[in-house]
């Protein structure tokens, strides 16, 4: 295992579904936070706020997760090679800064921008956003995530309010306006905090829509590198771990037994990231619309249903089980228009699990 920058901190608020708490068998003490409410926040400051009766998200400590997972590594048999940086490729030869390292299979798990990608001719993701956040003294709701919608806050994304550590709040967003990614999160930061001390600001790209093909070769690529990211909202730890085991069992079968990977995750993934891709539509319509949508929203069928099916790992469960209730339908007409063409291949029988096509 080659990691180039063992101690920069992750550019990630660390919110998961209990998916992923069972998934990595996580142990307790990498929990912060246990979320049992939503909070959203339409452009013109309409609010509705999503309550559960059980907890359906947690805040991660992100930087224990990161040392957690190389431990395991570690006892698992891998010899870590950290720091060292890959720098290129020759024949089954792995080139880092640490010396050569021969490979029967080559994992690349680099992230957004992976140089891996590029040196075996694979293709980009279908878009690079940029998210960016900041950790911000202040006290949080203890259960609650807010989500603020808006062009003037986040073109084609959305912000977000995350309590994390005693004290502390992430404040994220994420957005298609790339340079004024910072500008815009200091000035919802100034506005939602305003006089509270910021303690850091980072920042990273968030994959869209994952390439036509993740492997080649000996190789493959994995969690954002292979795009395996929700479209919805830039969230990768789950889909990325998912991913991951998938690739470990095929690399163990060697080079030959690689090609199955593809069709493995996508079997997956391949349903909830076509939902995400079409949903995110929902991020460009005009913010009256999104106000309307918001407000529209705050009717006690759909707190019912939120309560009951609310996911967010899975958000097209919620919006199957919102089409199959009459009496929410009106709320949400907006939001059935931009994914449409989920609803519509919904109802012709099952999604497609090809790549997504961009
Ligand atoms: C602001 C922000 C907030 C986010 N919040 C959430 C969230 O709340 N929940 C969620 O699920 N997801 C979130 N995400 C997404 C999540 O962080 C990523 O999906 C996840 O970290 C991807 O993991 P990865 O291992 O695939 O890639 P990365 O985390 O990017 O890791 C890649 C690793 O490869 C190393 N590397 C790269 N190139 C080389 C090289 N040449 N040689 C050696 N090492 C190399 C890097 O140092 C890095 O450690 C967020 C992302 C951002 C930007």
């Amino acid at each position: 295992m080659v990691e180039r920058s063992p101690h920069r901190p992750p550019r990630c608020t660390g919110l998961v579904g209990p998916t992923t708490l069972d998934l990595l068998a996580l142990p307790p003490r990498l929990v912060l936070r246990d979320l049992r409410a939503v909070r959203v926040v339409a452009p013109g400051g309409a609010v509705v706020e999503f309550r559960a009766p059980d907890v359906r998200g947690y805040v991660l400590d992100r930087r224990g997760l990161d040392r957690w997972l190389l431990e395991r590594a570690a006892e698992a048999g891998a010899e870590v090679w950290s720091p060292a940086t890959a720098v290129g490729l020759s024949g089954r030869r792995l080139h880092t800064t640490g010396g050569a390292v021969e490979f029967g299979v080559l994992v690349a798990a680099d992230g957004a921008a992976s140089a891996v990608r590029r040196w075996v001719g694979l293709p980009s993701p279908g878009e690079l956003l940029v998210g960016v956040q900041a950790e911000v003294e202040a006290p949080g709701a203890e259960d609650r995530v807010e989500v603020h919608l808006g062009s003037r806050v986040a073109p084609g994304g959305f912000a977000w309010v995350v309590p994390a550590g005693e004290g502390v709040v992430r404040v994220g967003l994420l957005t298609v306006a790339g340079r004024e990614a910072f500008p815009l999160l200091d000035r919802f930061v100034a506005s939602r905090f305003a006089g509270r001390r910021v303690l850091r600001r980072e920042g990273g790209l968030i994959p869209i829509g994952p390439p036509a093909t993740t492997s080649a070769g000996r190789a493959l690529v994995v969690g954002d590198a292979a795009g395996q990211v929700k479209p919805l909202s830039g969230g990768g730890l789950l889909f990325g771990a998912i991913a991951a085991r998938i690739a470990g069992e095929v690399a163990a079968g060697g080079a030959d037994a690689l090609p199955a990977y593809e069709a493995r995750w996508r079997a997956e993934l391949g349903e909830e990231i076509a939902f995400g891709l079409q949903g995110r539509r929902a991020f460009f319509l005009a913010d009256r619309e999104l106000d309307r949508i918001v407000l529209a929203l705050d009717r006690p069928a759909v707190h019912r249903l939120v309560a009951a099916a609310g996911d967010i790992d899975r958000p097209s469960r919620l919006v199957r089980a919102l089409l199959s209730h009459p009496s929410a339908w009106g709320a949400l007409f907006p939001v059935v228009r931009a994914v449409g063409g989920w609803v519509a291949r919904e109802r012709g029988g099952g999604l497609s699990t090809a790549p997504p096509r961009r």
